[in-house]
């Protein structure tokens, strides 16, 4: 039994080596991958060849809706949501991006919990809600709080900060692709992280998002502009950049 075994480890310990010797006969360079070479592209201060879509300066690449200017008022570096002026939106559309984001809730006012402390959110191509909320010992329904994708998806985990505290958003999205039927082919989705933290991986998004009923891809649509929301609460925005994918 035993001489059987040792038989048996010889016949392995050789054919490793066999195929170990031929393994290196084979031309390493036949696996290199030369063309296309990726561009330079240099990652500081932003990517550079990134669209600045705010750099504490000016909202001239958001507007209400068609030529209305954007109201939300600009506070030395960042912007913050002007209640009841409605949502901004970029003036260009975009489809499958890469989107950094920073924003902070206001301080918590008394009385104002859920769903009514610091929502605002982004909508990406104007209907997948990525949530803005502070989500910071803050109970709500868990596909409603910061990060989820709103009444689908929650976060995998709360990564959320304090309010009045920075937080970034990096967003990787894919957007849907409609047959000429109008059906979708392939429906969105999106990759989320929330101050560095993977809270959505890949997630499929069901449709439009929608506070009642379940969502749906009601109507094919091309790119589109990314929204951010007025939800009567002083959320404030910095250093907004996107890279077209
Ligand atoms: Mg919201």
């Amino acid at each position: 039994m035993k001489r059987t075994s040792i038989a048996t480890l010889l016949v392995i310990s050789c054919s490793g080596v066999y195929a170990a010797d031929k393994q290196n006969l084979i031309d390493p360079t036949l696996t290199e991958v030369w063309e296309p070479i990726p561009a330079e592209v240099n990652s500081r201060p932003v990517p550079s060849d990134a669209i600045v879509l705010f750099d504490g300066n000016s909202l001239s690449h958001w507007q209400h809706k068609k030529d209305v200017p954007a109201k939300w008022s600009i506070n030395g570096n960042y912007m913050t949501v002007k209640p009841k002026t409605g949502a901004i939106t970029t003036k260009d559309n975009f489809c499958d991006i890469q989107l950094h984001v920073e924003f902070k809730t206001p301080a918590v006012i008394e009385g104002k919990n859920g769903q009514q402390s610091g929502n605002s959110g982004i909508f990406l191509q104007e209907r997948y809600e990525v949530q803005v909320l502070n989500s910071y010992k803050n109970r709500t329904y868990s596909n409603g709080q910061a990060g989820s994708i709103y009444k689908q998806t929650p976060p995998l985990v709360n990564a959320s900060l304090p309010p009045e505290t920075w937080q970034t958003y990096d967003i990787i999205y894919k957007a849907p692709l409609f047959s000429a039927d109008g059906n979708v082919k392939s429906k969105a989705n999106v990759t989320v992280l929330h101050n560095g933290v993977l809270i959505q991986n890949h997630t499929e998004i069901q449709g439009g998002t929608t506070y009642r009923g379940e969502a749906t891809y009601a109507k094919a649509h091309g790119c589109a502009p990314i929204v951010l929301q007025d939800h009567n609460d002083e959320v404030s925005y910095r250093n907004i950049w996107v890279r077209k994918i």
